[in-house]
């Protein structure tokens, strides 16, 4: 007879430590065994066979089994469709429970009813927790019990409710002696998964007093190093944003208020999955894009002749990374300049970041193409030149990325900066005007 266990289901919480879904499992009273799936259906959509988001989850995964097998455990990796997982993970261990955190994307949500489903008709209790924000659903509401839909006082209202035990850990490290005891499973190589690794290097999971304090003066300028790039942490879990939140704090407002954003995106995206692919604003979907491909080509390589945009998606196209202040920049070209369609751009976006996350890459379009819940208004066109002269004065950021800017050979800008802010105002202007 086979012992009974519960199983952890790791998803976007690669961590051992104040990891909530964990930590509830690990005082189950039941042996814990983790698990984590490599889902088919969303590796057979990544066209790169070195998508490195793939090599980060692998690292991850291969540095918590380093920890639990000195424990005397072992992960079980699986590849394939989650619900045929369950199938199989049901016949190979007695489940009595299996464990996880919320994940608010529309995929996930289905994804995690059809397993739900599966277990219950076995018998098996689905259990899940929030982890991956501070506040999540309709914790942090209007006075009428609807949902912000703009940032201000959605901040307001969300630090007003925060209490200490709002982010105060979860001790999942300290229970690890509950896992459940098992020779080393064998891991899927990266090869057998189907993808290769890149060799590059991440960025690191820690951040300092100093870079923090700097933040709020520093966090524009792309030239410099002002932000933390914990972006891929927080995405994958690999950091606790309770723990995050509850050190930096006292460091910075303005970057406990981008934390907060985040929360904000995710409360979004949990209350209108409609942005997935529509405007927030059900008139933004009326706007007659040009959509031409040559310029979106352009665009995306680092060629519009626009330094600060090409330096931008040079960035991105070589690290995976783009600066916060250089991906509104490119993102208001490629809708305002270029009127090209904020899904071709998020769907790009999409493909190249490493810190890509659904609800915040969404949000961030809507919000460039002033088409989201707080956006920029429509009339709102930034001038890239401006936006130089302002953010990276020096221009360090664009010799890095761009350094033939000055020369001859470079790119002739694509399309004049005042020809493109005009016809934009008209077609938002036509599309958005009210019906008579
Ligand atoms: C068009 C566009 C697309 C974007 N796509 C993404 C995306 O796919 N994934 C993503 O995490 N962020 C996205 N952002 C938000 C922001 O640009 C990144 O979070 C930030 O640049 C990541 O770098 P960092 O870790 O150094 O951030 P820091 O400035 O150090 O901020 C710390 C953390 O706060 C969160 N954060 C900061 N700004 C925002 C914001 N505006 N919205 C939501 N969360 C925020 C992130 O988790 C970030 O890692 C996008 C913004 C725009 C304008």
């Amino acid at each position: 007879m086979k012992a009974p266990v519960v199983l952890f289901w790791f998803r976007r919480d690669l961590r051992l430590e104040d990891n909530r879904g964990l930590f509830e499992a690990l005082k189950s009273g039941l042996p814990v065994q983790p698990v984590f799936i490599f889902d088919t259906h969303i590796l057979n959509d990544l066209e790169d066979r070195q998508d490195r988001r793939v090599e980060f989850i692998y690292e991850a995964l291969l540095q918590m089994q380093q920890r639990v097998t000195s424990l005397g455990a072992s992960f079980d990796i699986r590849i394939g469709e989650p619900l045929s997982i369950f199938n199989q993970l049901t016949t190979d261990y007695a489940v009595k429970a299996v464990y996880t955190n919320h994940d608010y994307e529309p995929y996930a949500r289905e994804r995690d009813q059809l397993v739900q489903h599966f277990l219950a008709e076995n018998g098996i209790e689905f259990l899940t927790y929030k982890d991956q924000v501070i506040f999540e659903k309709a914790e942090v509401v209007k006075e009428d019990g609807n949902p912000y839909t703009v940032f201000t006082p959605y901040s307001r209202r969300w630090k007003a409710t925060l209490q200490k035990k709002d982010w105060a850990g979860f001790q999942s490290h300290q229970l690890l002696d509950q896992l459940h005891k098992t020779l080393p499973i064998p891991i899927p190589s990266l090869e057998k998964i189907g993808f290769k690794a890149s060799g590059i290097a991440f960025p690191d999971a820690t951040w300092t007093k100093e870079l923090i304090a700097a933040y709020q003066a520093k966090r524009d300028l792309p030239g410099v190093r002002g932000t933390s790039q914990l972006g891929v942490h927080l995405r994958f879990g690999t950091i606790s944003i309770r723990k995050l939140a509850s050190e930096t704090s006292p460091w910075s407002e303005t970057f406990l208020n981008e934390l907060i954003w985040r929360d904000f995106y995710h409360m979004i995206l949990w209350h209108f999955p409609h942005v997935v692919g529509k405007s927030f604003k059900p008139a933004y979907d009326a706007i007659n894009w040009r959509n031409k491909e040559t310029e979106f080509e352009a665009w995306c390589e680092g060629q519009t002749g626009y330094p600060i945009v090409d330096a931008g998606m040079r960035e991105l196209n070589t690290t995976g990374y783009m600066h916060n202040r250089v991906r509104m920049i490119v993102a208001s070209f490629l809708t305002k300049h270029l009127l090209v369609d904020w899904r071709w751009g998020e769907a790009y976006f999409a493909k190249k970041l490493l810190d890509f996350d659904l609800a915040a890459n969404n949000g961030g379009w809507q919000w460039a193409a002033g088409s989201g819940c707080d956006a920029a208004p429509y009339f709102r066109v930034f001038n890239p030149y401006l936006q130089t002269q302002k953010f990276d004065p020096q221009l360090t950021y664009i010799r890095k990325w761009v350094p033939e800017f000055e020369e001859l050979t470079y790119t002739r800008p694509i399309v004049q900066h005042e020809v493109a802010r005009k016809r934009c105002l008209e077609v938002y202007g036509n599309a958005l005007k009210p019906s008579r």
